[in-house]
């Protein structure tokens, strides 16, 4: 090869590896603001291990520890293995229990990447959970996340099912400036979130996110519902499936998670209200029995609070 042949060649590389690196940019970015803060759990774990330690390291000590766990959520399960590890490890003081417990609980969190990948012009994420459990704020502070880090955001109102979900959409589109795509009451949700996409597609949106209906009753129907909203979302092109779950429903929130599982691939989940329990541990019982990374936790009700999910600065604030 001479001399300007190679230059050539050598061009045309670079140009099509820079291409290449532009290209997996736009696709593929995840949330820029990743900073996890500490979870403001008030946890009554920490002081009831406290407590037990206190008085040494017998049986009684352990049956303490035992009761503390299942009192925070922790799970059956989990509880027994934790403290069958911990008590194995044969830990000889109180600081060194106090650490294995805490190893333990780390270790029943799932090693997963918990940002929010957002591939697809534009990036479709469906949000579905139980009525109540703050899906419509979830959607509010997602909004505004994304516009806060220079993206565009359509909402799509797919819970046709209720009138008044789609008015609770359209008021926080109107205060966070997202637009809102809406539908007939009691139409097909299907055709809402096409309608949303297609929206969203002709005016260069960068983030689409639709709110789905998440009424207890008619189960079997909400279910299949799901389905035809992530099949016309996009399938497997959809960035993301948030599960929003409610801290405060301790055990129910793994049925809940079972559940919706089974209807649609979830990719995360949301833990709403943990500012509203002193428990907590029901995030080791979800990842451990069903393998779901919690990627974001909500801490209150206004715009700002909601913060990515860090399984250490979690698992120190059940132990403080
Ligand atoms: P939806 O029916 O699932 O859409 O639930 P909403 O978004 O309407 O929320 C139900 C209630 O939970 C509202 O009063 C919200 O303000 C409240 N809420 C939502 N997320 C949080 C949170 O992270 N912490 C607290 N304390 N309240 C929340």
């Amino acid at each position: 090869m001479d001399g300007p042949l190679l230059i050539i060649v050598a061009v045309v590389v670079v140009a099509l590896i820079v291409g290449l690196v532009l290209w997996q940019r736009s696709s593929t970015h995840p949330v820029e603001d990743t900073t996890p803060a500490a979870p403001p759990i008030r946890s009554v774990l920490g002081s009831a291990i406290r407590r037990a330690l206190a008085s040494g390291l017998d049986d009684a000590t352990w049956d303490e520890i035992e009761a503390a766990l299942l009192a925070a959520d922790v799970g059956v399960e989990a509880t027994s293995d934790i403290v069958s590890s911990v008590r194995q490890s044969r830990p000889e003081s109180v600081d060194e229990a106090r650490t294995a417990i805490r190893n333990a609980l780390r270790a029943e969190l799932v090693e997963a990447d918990r940002s929010l990948i957002l591939t697809g012009s534009p990036a479709s994420i469906v949000i579905v959970g139980v009525n109540g459990t703050g899906k419509t704020t979830t959607i509010a502070k997602l909004a505004k996340r994304f516009q806060d880090s220079g993206k565009t955001v359509t909402l799509g109102a797919a819970d046709t099912f209720r009138a008044a979900a789609g008015d609770q959409l359209q008021t926080w589109g109107d205060r966070v400036g997202s637009q809102v795509v809406r539908g007939q009451e009691g139409g097909d949700p299907a055709a809402v979130v096409y309608d949303t996409l297609e929206s969203a597609r002709a005016k260069g949106m960068d983030v689409v996110i639709i709110d789905t209906a998440g009424r207890l009753h008619g189960k079997k129907n909400l279910m299949a519902e799901l389905q035809k909203i992530y099949r016309v979302a996009g399938g497997d092109e959809v960035s993301e499936v948030l599960l929003v779950l409610d801290a405060t429903a301790g055990q129910n929130g793994l049925a809940q998670v079972r559940e919706f599982s089974n209807a649609i691939p979830i990719s995360g989940i949301v833990l709403t209200k943990l500012d509203g329990t002193a428990k907590g541990g029901i995030v080791i019982a979800i990842e451990r029995t069903l393998d779901v990374p919690v990627k974001l936790v909500g801490t209150g009700e206004s715009l700002d609070d909601l913060v990515a999910f860090d399984p250490d600065a979690f698992v120190d604030s059940l132990m403080e």
